[in-house]
């Protein structure tokens, strides 16, 4: 499932090759893609230009003119691709947006979980559900200190399902919440009211610089995660847990354990990250 990173790595590809271009029309071959109105959907876009694509958390906002913005959800496989126009869809290519400029825009899952909203500018916050509840993006000037040590005082549940809820923080999925697990020394079972404050403020510093750090080399390509130019993220190279069980702690040696914790397959080091 693509992670604030690797949905960064495909807003900035599509920025590169979408801001600007001007609709034309919207096919809709898999319409349960999308939760709005069909019509408008197919209808509203037409003529308008993509002026930005920004992002909240793991949204994709793409922000028309004439003050429309859709919103998608890649959830497990999305893909964007940008071919020529008249290029045939994939077998999975669920929305097609023609472009002025004789190339299209497709929008591909295998697995079929994305969904797509056409909104008015400004009304995502009210009427994407999941955009309403989004915890604060993991970066210095937006995930404070406080914030963290107040959330993680309420809440008495397991450290790790905690981390995954896009209402705490959002970004975080089940790869780089494991990561910053073992960067900090937590096991993936304590529950978050008995994490001191010192091991709050490195928790916040090791997120900050992982998810950073991940969005710098475009991501990690897990199962089929690629940018709109069909290139793979470079990240997978320098995980230390994730999909490493078995394999030794990078720190201790000690052969790294998977659990499952909350139903999500979890890895850590049993040494290094001691139960409390
Ligand atoms: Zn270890």
């Amino acid at each position: 499932m693509p992670e604030l990173p690797e949905v960064e790595t495909v807003r900035r590809g599509l920025t590169a090759l979408v801001k600007e271009a001007i609709i034309e029309k919207v096919d809709l071959p898999y319409p349960k893609a999308v939760t709005s109105d069909l019509k408008a959907f197919q209808q509203e876009p037409v003529g308008r230009t993509i002026e930005a694509i920004e992002r909240r958390g793991k949204y994709l906002l793409f922000r028309l003119s004439g003050n429309e913005t859709i919103v998608s959800h890649l959830r497990m496989e999305g893909q964007y691709s940008v071919e020529p126009k008249g290029s045939t869809p994939h077998k999975h290519t669920e929305v097609i947006f023609t472009l002025k400029d004789d190339r299209v825009l497709f929008y591909n899952d295998t697995r079929r979980f994305g969904r797509m909203t056409l909104v008015k500018t400004g009304d995502e916050m009210t009427q994407v559900s999941g955009l309403k509840d989004l915890g604060p993006e993991p970066t210095e000037e937006t995930l404070s200190l406080d914030y963290m040590k107040e959330i993680f005082k309420k809440s008495k549940r397991l450290i790790k399902p905690f981390l995954l809820d896009q209402s705490n923080i959002a970004g975080l999925g089940n790869i780089y919440t494991d990561e910053v697990l073992w960067q900090t020394r937590i096991h993936p079972e304590t529950t978050t009211d008995k994490i001191s404050s010192q091991k709050i403020r490195e928790l916040r510093e090791n997120i900050i610089n992982e998810i950073a750090r991940a969005t710098k080399h475009h991501g990690t390509t897990v199962h089929s995660f690629s940018n709109v130019f069909g290139e793979v993220g470079k990240f997978q190279n320098e995980l230390d847990v994730y999909g490493r069980a078995g394999l030794p702690c990078r720190r201790c040696e000690t052969p790294l354990k998977k659990i499952k914790v909350a139903q999500r397959g979890t890895t850590f080091c049993p040494k290094c990250q001691k139960k409390k």
